[in-house]
């Protein structure tokens, strides 16, 4: 694709258009198959085309597609109501990304302290390596230099600290401070699952010091680390969540769950989304719960995700000029590299399949969460066939 592009250039493209998926397979405009480990950024959790999904999407564009939030959306009720069921939440506000669950959790979070007589808790404490969107108080809150340059002053409200460092944490609280927010496993930052110790002590904290826990689950919830959301390996449970990607396994959509004493604040006028929650993308957040639900699915998640992770070691061990290490829990696991990870992703391009690249200098595996072990055993191979390719000096 030398030609010059009409699109924003904000994206360096690999030169691969791709055409049709199926499955772990996506297949590009010259019949090239590739393996797709990086669902398209942790979003595609049931791989392409999965029939039941395919199904429910065409049915109900034959039906209704929009209605805006002026009129009740029964799939919305549904799709919140068994959201409730499964997780801490009572309440559910539904987006189109990412980045809008996040701005909502960060209104609720504030909006709380409001609601409780105090305007002035307003600020939030988030991690370095951090990352919870790209509009511009995501990018504040992210607080990567990268993202904020260039877009004028800073939102105002974020302060960062080390990431799994309790005392730097404890040492930002201030009178002024309205919630914590934090990914239980860093995606972008490089798939850095945050320990369960630091988990469990920054529920303690909050309830302490009156504080709103904030999870960023978009990447690692809706299965993806081996239970619904990952916060359930501490035992411990937020009161605000922002989930997205595999919510609509492949449909843009996301929602910011809450507790009701954290959603006390959000009353009708303070927040709204035209798009949001609108029965297409409710339809297909249905279905895909349909699957993640079923029985034996996420047992199903965490055996592949085990043996995944356990040849992945292997290929680390046997390449140590190539790699540094294995790391991550269940479908979200990072390949720390030796060589620099832009190098690594190409020679698997090479080899025909797609990972997703992140910060640390890891390439990041997510597959769809039902992969067969076929899929786990090509994907081992292809990783090593290109960590031969690279090693003893070949890069
Ligand atoms: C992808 C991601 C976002 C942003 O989601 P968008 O849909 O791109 O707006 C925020 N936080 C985390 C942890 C993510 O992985």
């Amino acid at each position: 694709m030398t030609e010059p592009s009409p699109l924003f250039e904000t994206y360096a493209r690999a030169d691969i258009a791709l055409d049709h998926g199926e499955g772990s397979w996506i297949v590009d405009t010259r019949g090239e198959r590739y393996l797709d480990f990086g669902g398209g950024i942790a979003v595609s959790a049931l791989g392409h085309a999965h029939p039941h999904l395919v199904e429910t999407l065409r049915e109900q564009a034959g039906k209704l597609w929009h209605t805006s939030n002026l009129y009740e959306v029964p799939l919305q009720r549904r799709l919140a109501q068994r959201l409730v069921d499964a997780t801490f939440a009572d309440k559910v506000f539904f987006t189109n990304s990412g980045a809008e669950a996040m701005e909502c959790a960060i209104k609720t979070a504030r909006r709380y302290h409001f609601a409780n007589g105090h305007p002035e808790r307003y600020r939030i404490i988030t991690f370095e390596g951090a990352f919870h969107g790209r509009t511009l108080a995501t990018i504040a809150a992210g607080g990567q230099p990268k993202y904020l340059e260039g877009f004028g002053p800073k939102v105002q409200g974020f302060d960062q600290v080390p990431f799994d460092d309790l005392d730097a944490l404890k040492a930002a609280i201030t009178e002024e401070t309205a919630a914590i927010v934090i990914e239980p496993v860093q995606g972008e930052g490089g798939i850095r699952p945050v320990p369960i110790r630091f988990l469990r002590d920054l529920r303690a904290l909050c309830d302490e010091k009156g504080l709103l826990l904030v999870l960023d689950e978009i990447q690692s919830g809706m299965g993806r680390t081996g239970r619904l959301f990952a916060h359930e390996w501490a035992g411990i449970k937020p009161d605000i969540m922002a989930v997205a990607k595999a919510i609509g396994g492949g449909f843009p959509m996301g929602a910011c769950l809450a507790t009701a004493e954290a959603a006390k604040g959000m009353v009708p006028g303070t927040h709204g989304t035209t798009y949001g929650g609108n029965p297409l993308a409710m339809a297909v957040g249905n279905a895909v719960l349909d699957v993640v639900l079923e029985d034996g699915f996420l047992d199903a998640v965490n055996e592949k995700a085990l043996r995944l992770k356990q040849g992945l070691a292997s290929v680390v061990d046997r390449y140590p000029d190539v790699f540094a290490e294995v790391r991550g829990e269940g479908m979200m696991l990072g390949l720390k590299c030796v060589v620099p990870n832009t190098v690594f992703v190409k020679a698997l391009y090479a080899q025909h399949m797609l990972t997703v690249p992140a910060g640390d200098n890891v390439v990041r595996l997510l597959p769809p969460l039902n992969a067969t072990d076929e899929d786990i055993a090509t994907a081992l191979e292809r990783i090593e066939a290109a960590a031969a390719g690279l090693s003893g000096g070949n890069a």
